[in-house]
C-alpha cells in the first residue's frame, strides 16, 4: 500500500513538472525584454554588424536593399502591448490606419547608411493594398523618405505565405536590373528563398509569420 501511495505521489510530481510557464509570466518576460532596452541593444549590435558586412562588399551595377516593414523598419510594440500582446484582424487594421508606428532607430541608421551610399531602397511588406497609403505616410513621417517602391500584397496575393510571396517580389526587383545586396527582416520568412547577398535577421519575440 505504501509503495502504491509513493508511486501515486511520484506520478503527481511528474505531472506537475512541465516547463511551461503561465501565460501572464511569459508576457511579463517579453515586456521586460522590450521595456528594459535589451531588445534595443540586441538590434544595435546586429545593425552595426550588418553595416560592417555591407561595407566589406564591393558594389556594382544597380545595388538595392530590401527592408520588411513591421518590426523591421516600423515598430508596432506600443499597440501590441496595449492589447496585452494579442492579435485580432480588425484591431490591427485600425492601428495601421492610424499611421502611428514608430521608426526603429537602429534600422533607420542602416537605412541612412545605404541611402548615403546610393543604394536603392525597396520596402517589401505583407501588409495589403488597403493598407498601402497609410503605410506609405507612416514610413515617410518616420523619416523613410528615400525609396523606390513600397510593395504591398495585392488582392490575389493575400493568401500567399510570406515565404512564397517575398522571394517572388525580390526576383521581380532583380529582373528590373537591380542587384539586391542586403535584405533585412524580423522573420525567417522575410529572408528565405534567395535573391539577396546579405540576409539580416532582427529579433522579434511578439509574433511569428510563416
Ligand atoms: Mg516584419
Amino acid at each position: 500500500m505504501k509503495k502504491y501511495l509513493l508511486a501515486l505521489v511520484l506520478i503527481g510530481f511528474i505531472g506537475c513538472s512541465s516547463s511551461l510557464k503561465n501565460l501572464s509570466e511569459s508576457k511579463k518576460e517579453v515586456q521586460q525584454y522590450y521595456d528594459s532596452g535589451e531588445h534595443g541593444l540586441e538590434l544595435a549590435n546586429i545593425i552595426d554588424d550588418a553595416i560592417n558586412k555591407f561595407d566589406g562588399i564591393k558594389l556594382s551595377g544597380k545595388p538595392a536593399a530590401v527592408f520588411d516593414v513591421d518590426e523591421t523598419t516600423l515598430s508596432n510594440y506600443k499597440y501590441i502591448k496595449s492589447i496585452s500582446f494579442g492579435y485580432y484582424k480588425e484591431g490591427w487594421y485600425k492601428w495601421v490606419l492610424k499611421e502611428d508606428a514608430d521608426a526603429i532607430l537602429q534600422t533607420k541608421k542602416l537605412y541612412d547608411h545605404l541611402v548615403e551610399r546610393g543604394v536603392t531602397i525597396f520596402f517589401l511588406t505583407g501588409r495589403n493594398y488597403k493598407e498601402y497609403e497609410a503605410t506609405l505616410k507612416n514610413l515617410k513621417a518616420e523619416g523613410y523618405t528615400e525609396f523606390d517602391t513600397l510593395i504591398c500584397k495585392q488582392e490575389d496575393e493575400l493568401k500567399l505565405d510570406a515565404s512564397m510571396y517575398k522571394p517572388e517580389k525580390r526576383k521581380e526587383i532583380e529582373a528590373k536590373g537591380y542587384n539586391i545586396v542586403i535584405n533585412v527582416g524580423d522573420q525567417l520568412s522575410d529572408l528565405e528563398g534567395g535573391y539577396s547577398k546579405l540576409k539580416i535577421k532582427l529579433p522579434n519575440y511578439l509574433y511569428e509569420i510563416k
